[in-house]
């Protein structure tokens, strides 16, 4: 029923058209046509004008065979990280793989592959289903920010698979953690480093004795914390009137992440006051966490589907952030499922073609399910 060298060839296709984040336009376009040819009616929310990008979300739904039925909504992103342009991609045994100067775009081309060979498939076997919803969002890599403007009205799905997993097959992501964004900006004082450098106060060094006074790494089980961009002076005859960190922290208790963000913000803040010196901190919630367990409906589902497949799937707690965070926080229950991406955001990633062939006989397995779990 799945045809792998279809996926394979449609893959290639694909890959072959650039998308990074807010540029999606040319390959927004040529998905749309892929989905109207397979009986879909595609819509576009106004995302990319909210967020500054040339391309919006897609939302396509195909009409339901068996009304009774939940709609089931398939996510997956339309854009890339970096380098993620002129790739030339090719098959070598089971992987897919670039030239090495570049990715290959598996994430997420694997899970919009992973749909499409499904809906086909569905379409040719004519099976009942209560109404597909296809949400693919812009801007995933950036801050979820398609998923974070995502216009609701336009959706009607009662639960969502997230096509945005790895190469293992059979692996259901039911948590991710919620993380905070931190950032620091620290202000001395300016002076000649030479002449005058008792008139200064070095912003860089005061920086420096916050960010060592943090615990950042892996915090506990829960929680990680870390600092990834320092960010200041001006040449080396300046004493830096200004430092800036980036950093965040997630975990998936909430209360961890508050007591792991106050700890950094305390920090900064002693050594900026120890030093006299000022310090700006910008603190936003990034995303919400969300935790499913095996009874929850949409787990249920995917698990009773696999085993028609005649295997058990892994329930796994993620450690990153996905649309699917999005989604769970406004009332749409999702996990994310096993696409074949794999060694994402190098130019080492690879798409393994057995597990997309897997996940798309997975999704229609899922289909296949719908009428007995829910009858
Ligand atoms: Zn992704």
């Amino acid at each position: 029923m799945i045809d792998r060298e279809r996926m394979v060839q449609e893959f290639l296709e694909l890959v072959a058209i650039p998308s990074l984040s807010r540029r999606e336009r040319a390959f927004a376009a040529a998905v749309k046509e892929r989905l109207v040819a397979l009986g879909l009616e595609v819509e576009e929310d106004e995302a990319g004008t909210a967020i500054g990008g040339d391309a919006n979300n897609i939302v396509a739904h195909l009409p339901a065979t068996a009304p009774g039925l939940p709609c089931l909504m398939l996510n997956a992103h339309l854009d890339t990280v970096t380098p993620g342009e002129n790739i030339r991609a090719m098959v070598d045994g089971d992987r897919i793989v670039s030239d090495g100067t570049t990715i290959v775009g598996a994430d997420c081309k694997c899970g919009i592959a992973v749909i499409l060979e499904a809906l086909r498939a569905l379409r040719e076997q004519a099976l009942a289903h209560g109404g597909v919803e296809v949400v693919l969002t812009v801007a995933e890599e950036i801050g979820l920010m398609g998923a974070k403007h995502l216009d609701w009205s336009k959706t009607r799905a009662k639960m969502g698979y997230v096509l945005d997993g790895g190469e293992t097959p059979a692996k259901i992501t039911v948590a991710a953690p919620y993380a905070n964004k931190i950032n620091f900006a620290v202000r001395g004082r300016a002076a000649h480093a030479g002449v005058c450098p008792e008139k200064g106060l070095n912003a860089i060094q005061v920086a420096a004795r916050g960010l060592a006074a943090m615990r950042l790494g892996r915090i506990d089980d829960e929680t990680t914390a870390n600092i990834g961009v320092i960010r200041g002076g001006q040449a080396p005859n300046i004493v830096p009137d200004r430092c800036e960190l980036l950093g965040e922290a997630r975990s998936h208790n909430e209360e961890k992440l508050r007591a792991q963000t106050d700890h950094m913000v305390k920090a900064m803040q002693a050594a900026a006051r120890q030093a006299g010196a000022e310090v700006e901190i910008d603190l936003r919630r990034d995303y919400n966490g969300f935790r499913l367990g095996p009874e929850d409906p949409v787990v249920a589902l995917a698990t009773e589907a696999l085993r028609d497949l005649g295997l058990e799937p892994t329930l796994h707690v993620g450690g990153g952030g996905s649309d699917a965070n999005i989604f769970n926080e406004h009332g749409l229950p999702s996990v994310i499922l096993s696409t074949g991406a794999g060694a994402v955001h190098t130019t080492n990633e690879y798409a393994y073609i057995p597990t997309m062939v897997h996940s798309a006989e997975w999704l229609v397995a899922i289909f296949r399910r719908l009428e007995t779990f829910f009858g």
